[in-house]
């Protein structure tokens, strides 16, 4: 099932937790994996706290540790190397337990969709099997 994401900003940390929830309940399936899996090159899926200032370090934190314009030859073709080499880092899926049709998360655990090059509409698969 594929879960719709609009973005809002360049860089930001989006809370899909119940969405993901809502297409799991959907599909069906007690008892399984749920994976949920980014489309695209510059975006990236964690598990993680959703508490705005932790999202928001997470922002800054990539800004300094994989800084934009920093001399990357991709630049030369569409000037967002910086977000593809971030959602190498990141990731593009994670892997969830199903339990009696629900998620199975900790108390503080979130999925967070990190958008790298928005704003956009970007698409989720969100497979249970
Ligand atoms: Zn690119």
């Amino acid at each position: 099932m594929l879960v719709e994401v609009k973005t809002g900003k360049r860089v930001e940390v989006l809370d899909i937790t119940d969405r993901v929830r809502d297409a799991v309940r959907k599909a069906g399936n007690k008892d399984g994996i749920a994976v949920v899996y980014t489309l695209h090159t510059t975006t990236a899926i964690a598990i993680n706290e959703a508490e705005p200032g932790l999202m928001d370090d997470i922002v800054s934190t990539l800004s300094k540790l994989i800084p934009a314009g920093a001399g990357y030859k991709h630049d030369r073709v569409d000037d967002n190397a910086d977000a593809h080499i971030r959602a190498v880092v990141l990731g593009n899926s994670v892997v969830v337990p199903v339990e009696n049709g629900e998620l199975m998360l900790g108390t503080w655990q979130r999925i967070l969709f990190i958008e790298l090059d928005g704003p956009r509409t970007r698409r989720v698969l969100v497979k249970v099997v």
